[in-house]
């Protein structure tokens, strides 16, 4: 068993692990310090300083997500000197943040502002003068999936993170420096570079700054507090069997995020995340259609199975089970798959059985 350290944060004893950091250990025991960047599904980056705390016997501030805990530690996360040392760090971010939250799509599901708002920080009750209003025109909505609007980035480096660590791709960077900072993908536009638009990038976005497009509802903005269930199942893409979070409003699908548990871990791709728009397309078959004098036509499910199953006996009898194949989907869920290709088998007599996938 893994030796554990123990440390103190404010007077109060915790128990880690010698891998957590202060933060960590800090969460593990019910004690969330303030963050923005970071993120636990990808390396410490510790850019945003929110998560500042003091360590007895070392002088200055120290960033709490990249500090390792260690034994007999004594820590202070919530000292007036520290919070307001943070209050100051929270207005500097606010200083060069749009905080058109009346106008934006994370609005009420965005970590800063819950932190501007637990720290009293609206307009009125700033000291540092809005900047953001400097950056030039360098937002990208040319992506088919994302939108990416630069000023409100508070350059947490989460999507860039995201991109290289979690999907393996590396797209995304930073451009210019200092106010004029944005996330790029190199390219003058989005759609020109190599993204395949699985969206990992905006899932970990703390704020508004990169976010969905309305893919599921072209007609409306949607936000999280819209959504009325969250249904989590099994991506019906491909075999890896990737769990994700559909949302609905009024039995529509709105939203797909990637779900926090095997295989996934929270991603998915392209198609698990945009590719569910079929479900409530127009055009979407939803009664089985059968070829009459060369047209199809409407059928209740009854009559086709019966057809079906009274065309495969006869062609069956007449020409015997290898004159009949069988082609399944890889959209089905392995036991959907495993009972068809049984069926045919045993039933109708053939190894002649093969899916979409193979194609
Ligand atoms: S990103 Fe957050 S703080 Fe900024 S405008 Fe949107 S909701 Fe408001
Ligand atoms: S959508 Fe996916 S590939 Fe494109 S930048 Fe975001 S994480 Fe990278
Ligand atoms: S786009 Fe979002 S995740 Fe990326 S750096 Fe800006 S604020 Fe952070």
């Amino acid at each position: 068993m893994e030796k554990q350290i123990t440390f103190t944060i404010d007077g109060k004893t915790i128990k880690a692990s010698p891998k957590d950091t202060i933060l960590t250990a800090a969460e593990k025991n019910g004690i969330v310090i303030p963050n923005l960047c970071y993120n636990k599904e990808v390396s410490c980056t510790a850019a945003c300083r929110l998560c500042i705390v003091k360590i007895e016997g070392r002088p200055g501030f120290h960033p709490s997500c990249a500090m390792k805990a260690a034994d007999g530690m004594k820590v202070k996360a919530f000292t007036d000197e520290i919070e307001k040392q943070r209050r100051i760090i929270l207005d500097l971010l606010l200083s060069a943040h749009n905080d058109d939250c009346i106008n934006c799509k994370k609005d009420g599901d965005c970590e800063l502002q819950d932190l501007a708002f637990k720290y009293n920080l609206g307009r009125d009750s700033r000291d540092f003068p809005p900047i953001w209003e400097q950056l030039e025109e360098t937002s990208d909505s040319t992506s088919q999936v994302l939108d990416y609007d630069a000023t409100k980035c508070i350059q947490c480096q989460r999507c860039i993170k995201a991109c290289q660590e979690k999907q393996g791709k590396g797209i995304l960077t930073f451009a210019n420096r200092g106010i004029k900072t944005t996330v790029t993908t190199g390219y003058p536009q989005w759609n020109a570079s190599l993204c395949d638009g699985c969206g990992e990038c905006q899932q970990a976005c703390p704020v508004g700054a990169l976010t969905m497009k309305p893919v599921y509802s072209p007609n409306n903005r949607v936000r999280q507090k819209d959504i009325e269930k969250t249904t989590t199942t099994t991506c019906p893409y491909c075999g890896v069997g990737c769990q994700i979070d559909v949302s609905t409003i009024n039995n529509r699908i709105v939203k797909v995020d990637g779900h926090n548990d095997i295989p996934n871990h929270g991603s998915t791709c392209v198609k698990g995340r945009f590719g569910l728009d079929f479900v409530n397309h127009p055009e979407r078959l939803t009664k089985p259609l059968i070829r009459k004098d060369g047209k199809f036509e409407e059928a209740e499910w009854n009559e086709a199975l019966k057809y079906t199953a009274d065309r495969l006996v006869k062609i069956k009898t007449e020409y015997g089970s290898n004159s009949v194949c069988g082609l399944s989907s890889a959209r089905c869920t392995n036991e959907d798959n495993y009972l068809f290709q049984k069926f045919m088998r045993s039933i109708v007599g053939t190894n002649n059985v093969d899916h979409c996938a193979r194609l």
